[in-house]
């Protein structure tokens, strides 16, 4: 995607209007335009990148080094019970927007949202096949 395309992009530059909470030369985090919970937040590096993998270790540390300040903050004003810390890579992730961000989602006790998670067992002798498929790109 061309940078200029990018609405992420455009909310870093200020040419689109955002809630930012917190801004420095990196990172940058706002509220999300349709939240599913009051005080979602989004926490997006500066630079445009389309996928987590894709940031430099440098900026992913930088992010990072905010991530916990502002999920704090997120939590604290919105007194919630918890949070969730989201960043969907890729359409089959759901990510809609292809500038990398991570979502703070506030979480009450039975909110309903993410009340189910899809989980199920390896049989047996698969989970070894898959961590050696994984282990030999690392
Ligand atoms: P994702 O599905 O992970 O790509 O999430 C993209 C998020 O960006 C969604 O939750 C949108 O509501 C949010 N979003 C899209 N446009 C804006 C905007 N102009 N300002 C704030 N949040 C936005
Ligand atoms: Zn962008």
């Amino acid at each position: 995607m061309d940078t200029e395309e990018c609405i992420f992009c455009k909310i870093v530059t200020g040419s689109i209007p955002a809630e930012k909470i917190y801004e420095d030369d990196n990172v940058i985090a706002f509220l999300d335009i349709a939240p599913i919970s009051d005080g979602h937040t989004l926490v997006i590096p500066k630079r445009h990148f389309n996928k987590f993998h894709e940031c430099p270790s440098e900026l992913t540390s930088k992010i990072f080094s905010k991530l916990g300040v502002i999920a704090q903050a997120v939590s604290d004003a919105m007194k919630c019970d918890g949070y969730n810390v989201l960043c969907n890579n890729g359409i089959a992730a759901g990510q809609l927007v292809e500038h990398v961000h991570f979502h703070i989602i506030p979480r009450n006790e039975s909110d309903g949202i993410f009340n189910s998670w899809p989980s199920y067992s390896y049989p047996e002798g698969k989970a070894g096949k898959i961590a050696e498929l994984i282990r030999k790109k690392m």
